[in-house]
């Protein structure tokens, strides 16, 4: 097992090292003494930070490596460099723990939610001798596979445990992918800390890492056993109904309707389906503001098109895997569309968390061996669009087009389905052709301008066709678009302050469903950068608290 290191020990960066496909790793170290004009006997270790593969020019793929490597005369080099961008010292990448401050606590820090943004604010805590308490609505991760499979088969939905609700948070049935835009030392942590608890140590240089479900969930319970090891606690099937608050500061939370807890200090990490959460918070005066997300549906080809369309001749090449894209596209009439979370080699999956509603989505294994791409295929909305000023008009716009989905499909959590040759030609599909849609329970091909709005449906239309010119093969009209796709991103912002607490004293809102994160890399950050503001002003607990 990797285990984080204390003290890099890498002095020397050079990037832009390429290897062929078909090069052995050995040539990465000749590339290195090549780029670095030094023997052999004075490279002392190397190991790789980066790796990508470039695939602009499709009849030269390559990968491109960035190398961390300790030489015996480094300053020597590095002067010799000075003017070569892709030869550097190495920054040091370590985690950096906060010092702690000097209020005392009375009581053990609550975290709400055990997504990612939750459990890495436990960990950090943990780690600092906090003894958190961690309360989820949701059930151990094995409890909810079971769960959502039976959902999946049955149509049986769990309302308190699902895909977007239990141990891990919204990602654990995902794909995994821990590609992120921030840019922040905390990431480094997050995927040291992952591969630690069992994900694969290429995380830490892939461009594009990714663990997949299957690895996720044990990711996830090794995360969760260790910050028990570490002093904290996690509870179960336990939702928190209601925040006491005392003359603008934090007390206490209420669980399951029932019980209290003493508290004065709660990270609230609830995620960006927490809608009776939200209005519970609302309720009770702390500052929600609406936000933008996007909104649209999952769009699945075959594998073998994308491989083909990114990689041509090299679509079967052992080194590469399963093709990925990204595209975008902006409409004359200024919206804008764009493709997120696609899911190389996946399944789309049903992702309610509220009786009556559709929501899809997408995940895959490690493997990403399912025969199908898919990914989801979007349109930004903003405030303006719902309909209403009031805060929470964002969750009740979400939740109409959900509404309209489970009813067009039949209301049985079926998912409406419609083949892009007829979504473009706006006219019914009769039936399904060359690609199997995967979505569990299963679709019902209907149109699906009946659960969007028109100028989503619009700019999609344009968008395809864009993209097809991107990608080949991308519009062909037995690809299949399943939906709907709402819970891009939180439709909503818990308001915080620059010690990161909410209008109630002690109150910490963090990650997605705040509004401050996007994807579990992110919402990971974030929990961290919130667990940091905490123990810059309070005291770690004693034993006996
Ligand atoms: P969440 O992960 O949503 O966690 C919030 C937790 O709080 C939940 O477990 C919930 O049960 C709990 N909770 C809510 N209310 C309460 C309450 N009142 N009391 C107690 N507990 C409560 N992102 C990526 O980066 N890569 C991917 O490949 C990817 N794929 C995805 C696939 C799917 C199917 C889904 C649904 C999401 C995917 N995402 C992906 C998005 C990613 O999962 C989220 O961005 C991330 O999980 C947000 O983390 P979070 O901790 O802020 O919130």
């Amino acid at each position: 097992r990797y285990q984080p290191e204390e003290g890099s020990k890498f002095m020397i960066r050079v990037s832009g090292i390429k290897i062929t496909l078909d090069q052995d790793e050995a040539a990465i170290k000749r590339e290195l003494l090549t780029k670095l004009k030094i023997k052999e006997k004075e490279l002392v270790e190397y190991s790789i930070f980066k790796c990508s593969v470039d695939a602009r020019k499709k009849d030269n793929v390559f990968f491109v490596y960035t190398i961390d490597a300790v030489i015996n005369n480094e300053d020597k080099i590095l002067k010799r460099f000075a003017r070569d961008k892709d030869v550097s010292s190495s920054p040091d990448l370590n985690y950096e723990y906060t010092k702690p401050g000097d209020i005392p606590l009375k009581n053990r820090p609550v975290i709400i939610g055990t997504g990612p943004a939750g459990l890495f604010a436990g960990l950090i805590l943990a780690v600092m001798g906090y003894r958190p308490l961690l309360l989820e609505r949701g059930s151990d991760v094995d409890t909810r596979t079971e769960a959502v499979r039976t959902f999946w088969k049955t149509g049986k939905l769990d309302t308190e445990c699902n895909v977007q609700f239990g141990e891990g948070g919204a990602g654990t049935f995902s794909d995994g992918k821990l590609t992120t835009l921030i840019r922040d030392l905390r990431c480094r942590k997050v995927l040291e800390e992952m591969v630690a608890a069992g994900a694969p140590a290429e995380i830490l240089y892939a461009h594009k890492p990714h663990v997949g479900t299957d690895v996720l969930r044990e990711v996830v319970k090794n995360i969760r056993q260790r910050i028990i090891s570490l002093g904290g606690d996690v509870c179960f099937n336990t939702k928190v109904t209601d925040i006491k608050v005392e003359q603008g500061v934090v007390t206490g939370v209420e669980f399951n309707g029932e019980a209290f807890i003493d508290t004065e200090v709660v990270l609230l990490a609830v995620g960006h389906s927490a809608r009776d959460t939200f209005k519970m918070l609302y309720d009770k005066g702390i500052r929600i503001t609406p936000k933008a997300f996007s909104i649209g549906v999952r769009i699945e080809h075959p594998q073998e098109l994308i491989n083909q369309a990114q990689y041509k001749q090299f679509a079967h090449h052992s080194k590469l895997g399963p093709a990925e894209y990204k595209l975008s596209y902006h409409s004359p009439s200024g919206r804008s569309a764009y493709t997120f979370c696609m899911c190389p080699g996946g399944l789309v999956v049903a992702a309610a968390s509220e009786e009556g509603g559709v929501v899809t989505n997408g995940m895959s294994e490690h493997a990403r061996n399912a025969n199908n791409a898919n990914s989801a295929l979007l349109v930004g909305v903003t405030p303006a669009d719902y309909g209403s000023e009031h805060p929470l008009a964002g969750v009740e716009f979400q939740r109409q087009w959900e509404r309209k989905a489970f009813e067009l499909a039949g209301a049985n959590y079926h998912a409406p389905a419609q083949l892009v040759g007829d979504f473009l030609l706006d006219r019914p599909s009769e039936k399904i052709g060359h690609v199997e849609p995967s979505y569990r329970k299963g679709i019902t091909l209907a149109e699906l301008k009946h659960c969007l709005p028109p100028y989503v449906v619009e700019t999609l239309r344009e968008a395809i066709l864009d993209f097809d010119k991107k990608l080949k093969g991308f519009a062909i009209s037995d690809a299949v678009l399943t939906g709907v796709e709402t819970r891009s991103s939180s439709p909503v912002r818990i308001e915080r302050n620059e010690q990161r607490q909410s209008n109630i004293i002690g109150l910490y809102p963090a990650g997605e469903g705040a509004g401050y994160a996007g994807g579990i890399v992110s919402a990971a950050v974030d929990g961290i950068r919130v667990a940091e503001a905490i123990i810059a002003k309070y005291k770690p607990l004693g034993d006996g608290t």
